[in-house]
């Protein structure tokens, strides 16, 4: 499985045309599309949003002639931008997209860069003027194409990937100047969403004075991951899976992200977030509502929501915070560098652990913990959802045995995978039971199969104007308000909480595994 197939390394990647996915290709490929990184020089934009769309534009999943331009506040030409932005480009190259050095140079013929400050509306008049100077000489040939009578269409995406106290400045300047009166607008918005329900509803407010919620695309990367997004299919087109889903039959199931590595040099930005804020009350409780949530009818994030408020609220009694200190010849949490004086305090009370549990107050769920579980600096990377079966016991034919759980793994990372454990006769003469896996290896079984980064996957989502895999804003607000109070009670003095130090590279504070057989979860 970790390796791939030989069948993968040897295969023509098949790529469905946008045809065979049911949609207008051809309409949308004739469309004037301009997409506007703000950030563009940033990390995010490097090591995601540009590999994204160099992708994207590889595969031919974009309009011929579409625009990009990168947006920031330092002062570089666009020819300085694309020689910058080229070594990442090639290093980040889709290998099972095929993408060469022609793919990056044809990329970055349809890059510019515009640099100004979010602040000054004047500068973003200077972008609508830029914009309006590129998009004519880009769609120029296709003008000619276009009836009289029938002016082309202009869409324009802004892709926000600066720092969330940019937004409201951005947001507000880019209504003013820089929207097409022909053709669609669309804002895409990068997480932090806010930092507690306060905030998020105040950040939410004024961007509904400017936008309307179906041009506000909320991306949570996770939601694009191959597994995330088969979660549905094998919960509801699968007559063995859905019937099982529920409080008879399921013990316990655990959602986690473990990371070996720590805070990178991002300490700084960590110190003001902590872990729960970073990776649980979005990532992981998105991935939850998929597991959980009822058969949508028709609408997902309204299930999702449905889903959401039947969560409890959050008992202090399950919640293990920990932090890591130095292990492994890497240093502790506290010696990250980026790390402010000023914030010293702060981060001394920063988790990069945390072992939660979700409580589903509805009739399919009720009695089954959830268990998240999120920590940086431990033994190994791994994102996966655990679901564990009640036991059974079948005393008339093996009298005295009780059977190990079943157990559906969907593993996100590493090496996508779904796989049961079952109980098994051993294989040969004798009946004694034994566990094995049925496996579904997305290497080996799929690795001919275009599977699109995260990021690819949802930004086309978000150009053909589909938002369900995307965040709504009332999913958002109780997402928050199922963590706010968690968060001050963690944050707030009295807190008598504490956070347990665990040794870098190691499994985590011991007290989390200790409450797992009271939460019904067997270790695996
Ligand atoms: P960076 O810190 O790299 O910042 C992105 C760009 O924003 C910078 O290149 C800079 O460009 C500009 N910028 C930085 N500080 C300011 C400021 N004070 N005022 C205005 N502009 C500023 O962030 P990332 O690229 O890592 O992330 C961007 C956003 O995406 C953040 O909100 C982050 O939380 C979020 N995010 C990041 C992820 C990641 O993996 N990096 C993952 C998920 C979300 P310039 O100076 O040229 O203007």
């Amino acid at each position: 499985c970790n390796a791939g197939s030989e069948s993968e390394k040897s295969c023509q990647l098949y790529v469905p045309s946008a045809h065979e996915l049911g949609f207008d290709q051809e309409a949308f490929r004739q469309g004037k599309l301009s997409i506007v990184i703000l950030g563009a020089t940033g990390d995010l934009a490097r090591k995601e949003i540009f590999p994204a769309l160099l992708d994207l534009v590889a595969q031919r999943f974009l309009p011929e002639q579409v625009v990009l331009v990168g947006v920031g506040r330092s002062k570089r030409t666009s020819e300085e931008f694309r020689q910058q932005l080229k070594p990442a480009l090639l290093e980040a190259c889709p290998s099972q997209a095929n993408a060469c050095e022609g793919d990056v140079n044809a990329f970055l013929q349809k890059m510019s860069y515009c640099s100004l400050d979010y602040k000054s509306q004047e500068d973003f008049k200077g972008l609508q003027q830029f914009l309006e100077e590129v998009e004519d000489a880009a769609f120029q040939s296709a003008r000619k194409a276009d009836s009289l009578e029938q002016p082309a269409l202009r869409n324009r995406v802004f892709y926000f990937a600066v720092p969330p106290f940019v937004f409201e400045d951005a947001a507000s300047a880019i209504k003013e100047t820089c929207l097409t009166d022909s053709g669609f607008n669309r804002i895409i918005l990068e997480k932090p969403f806010g930092r507690d329900l306060h905030t998020a509803e105040e950040l939410s407010t004024a961007l509904k004075r400017l936008y309307t919620e179906d041009q506000l695309y909320r991306m949570d990367h996770f939601l694009g991951y191959e597994v995330c997004q088969n979660i549905l299919s094998v919960r509801f087109r699968n007559a063995f899976v859905e019937p099982l889903m529920n409080n008879r039959h399921v013990a316990a199931v655990r959602i986690s992200l473990k990371e070996d590595f720590g805070t990178q040099g991002r300490g700084g930005y960590f110190t003001k977030y902590g872990n729960i804020r970073d990776v649980v009350q979005n990532h992981l409780l998105q991935v939850l509502t998929l597991v959980a949530l009822e058969r949508p009818d028709g609408d997902l994030r309204a299930a999702k929501l449905e889903l959401l408020r039947a969560v409890r609220d959050i008992n202090m009694d399950e919640v293990v915070v920990g932090q890591y200190v130095a292990g492994n010849d890497h240093p502790g949490f506290l010696e990250d560098d980026s790390i402010a004086e000023r914030d010293e305090e702060a981060a001394k009370r920063c988790p990069t652990f945390v072992q939660l549990v979700i409580r589903i107050d509805n009739d399919r769920w009720r009695g089954v913990p959830f268990i998240i579980l999120a920590g940086k600096g431990l033994e190994e990377s791994r994102c996966e959802v655990r679901i564990q079966f009640k036991e059974t016991r079948s005393p008339d034919i093996f009298p005295g045995e009780t059977c190990p759980r079943n157990e559906l793994v969907m593993r996100v990372s590493p090496h996508e995978a779904i796989y049961m454990r079952m109980n098994m006769k051993t294989p040969g003469l004798s009946g004694d039971l034994t566990q094995s896996e049925l496996d579904l290896c997305y290497n080996s079984q799929y690795g001919c199969t275009y599977r699109p980064r995260a990021y690819a996957r949802l930004l086309l989502e978000a150009l053909r104007g589909h938002q369900d895999q995307f965040v709504g804003e009332d999913e958002l607000l109780r997402a928050w308000e199922i963590f706010t109070p968690l968060l001050e009670k963690l944050e707030g003095h009295a807190c008598d909480k504490k956070l347990v130090k665990y040794p870098f590279g190691s499994q985590g504070p011991q007290q989390a595994r200790d409450m797992l057989p009271s939460l019904n979860f067997l270790e695996p």
